[in-house]
């Protein structure tokens, strides 16, 4: 076997670097300012689990583009396979014509949903059209109108699905009316009470419910895993009254969690399936899966233009070989190397650090405020890894399933070191985030999104 040295990341300049400081006010030219940066990292080019800035310094990612670069940044298999698809065609809209690889794609996503029996499927372009697709199917399908949602989730930005999105107030916020008929309760079991006890019985009666949409680990609200009943009381109270349970798995799937959908390690069946990021390893899908009695709509009742376009397909196609030769399993052994790893931190710094959780490769560590939590994320970015906060005061790891046992090692090593850094300069630190803040390097307003 070849010996090959242990890669670490290399700063070559200050952070941000000329280069990045520059981009970072040309940016703040033309941007929409509505993004959250969450710090002053400028992507060049990316290899594996490694991500090289505009000034050649280079980083340990394990941000994955928010949960999505599945196998890696520029995995050759994929990019032979967008390379392939790219010189045959490029576009030839599925919804007004027939695309073998359209039908190939949606065959692929019914044979690995978690879902017995006949299956269908509909392709769009991101998370957010998959969650309005399974938003409408199943108004259409039950000809009934409201939908229950948790406190904390993200279903997207779109009308329909910022309505659905409770994990920050910031994302409604002068957007309003909301979708109406759309009902929160807290996720997890003390929501399925709330479910029967206030909304059937004194707010709006059962058999007028739609659906009910879950993440079944929660993502942008912090990586956070619901006790063990909550799915499996979930889906017997949607059979008790009807309700379709849809689960939104885009940010939870595509073997991030050492199943191929988080949902399968409760052994709980949706009716619909949503799924988008890590699907194509970074090329625009959105899919939404469903059982295909519950698929029951016609001709014109939806359909996009680009959706299902060949060379994001193709991409797909390539990352689904992937999961299942290989990454799914290595995503379950690299994550509970890297909880174990993090582990230690809660006895370490018992003030500081309250929760480190997850499920295979989407772990959050969770610290007493957002203030620490992002001192905590700047630290480990000066020291060349990326990570990125969830929820209040959550950083969440989701890198590329492709991670090495080095590779989660050097990440551990780097965030413990982050960590005991905020814990000795603590003041400090979050004095100098809002520095950074106010020099315009990072949005103001704490958190990522998505
Ligand atoms: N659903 C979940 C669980 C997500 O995490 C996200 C994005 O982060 C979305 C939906 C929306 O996806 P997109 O940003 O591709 O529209």
């Amino acid at each position: 076997m070849v010996k090959t040295a242990r890669r670490t990341p290399q700063m070559k300049t200050a952070l941000p670097g000329p280069k990045a400081a520059d981009l970072i006010a040309r940016d703040a030219k033309a941007m929409s300012p509505s993004f959250t940066r969450a710090y002053p990292f400028v992507m060049e080019r990316g290899e594996g689990c490694w991500a090289t800035d505009v000034d050649g310094n280079t980083f340990l990612d394990f941000t994955a583009g928010i949960a999505v670069n599945s196998t890696g940044h520029s995995h050759p298999d994929v990019v032979a396979a967008i390379q392939r698809q790219a010189a045959e065609l490029l576009h030839f809209s599925a919804s007004d014509f027939y695309l073998p690889i359209y039908a190939q794609a949606a065959a692929e996503l019914s044979r690995i949903a978690p879902m017995s029996g006949a299956k269908k499927a509909f392709i769009g372009n991101s998370g957010a059209e998959a969650v309005e697709a399974g938003l409408k199917l199943a108004r259409y399908h039950t000809r009934r109108q409201n939908v229950i949602a948790f406190l904390g989730a993200f279903h997207g930005r779109t009308m329909g699905a910022v309505s659905l999105t409770a994990s920050k107030a910031k994302y409604h916020a002068h957007f309003g009316p909301m979708l109406p008929g759309v009902y929160h309760v807290p996720f997890g079991s003390e929501g399925l009470d709330e479910i029967e006890q206030r909304i059937f019985k004194r707010l709006m009666p059962a058999d007028e419910f739609a659906a009910v949409i879950v993440e079944p680990i929660q993502g942008e609200g912090g990586y956070v895993v619901p006790e063990d009943d909550f799915l499996p009381r979930l889906r017997e109270l949607c059979d008790r009254h009807g309700i379709l349970l849809i689960a939104d798995e885009v940010q939870s799937g595509a073997g991030r969690t050492g199943k191929m959908w988080a949902i399968q390690h409760w052994d709980v069946e949706p009716d619909i399936l949503l799924t988008a990021k890590g699907i194509a390893s970074g090329m625009p899908i959105g899919a939404m899966v469903a059982k295909s009695d519950v698929m029951s709509w016609g001709p014109g009742a939806h359909g996009s233009t680009y959706g299902g376009n060949p060379v994001a397909l193709a991409a797909l196609l390539a990352t689904i070989r992937l999961l299942e030769n290989g990454l799914i399993a290595n995503a379950g052994i690299r994550g509970r190397e890297i909880q174990d790893g993090l582990r230690p931190l809660l006895g370490r710094h018992p003030g500081l650090v309250k929760d480190v959780r997850g499920k295979g490769l989407m772990i959050g560590v969770q610290f007493d405020s957002g203030a620490t939590a992002d001192a905590v994320q700047m630290q480990a970015f000066e020291r060349g890894l990326l990570v990125l906060e969830a929820g209040d005061d959550c950083i969440r790891m989701s890198p590329p399933l492709v991670v090495s046992q080095s590779e989660a090692a050097t990440a551990v090593r780097i965030f413990t070191e982050a960590v005991a850094h905020v814990a000795t300069h603590r003041g400090q630190d979050i004095d100098a985030v809002d520095q950074e803040r106010e020099a315009g390097l990072i949005a103001e307003g704490f958190g990522a999104s998505g």
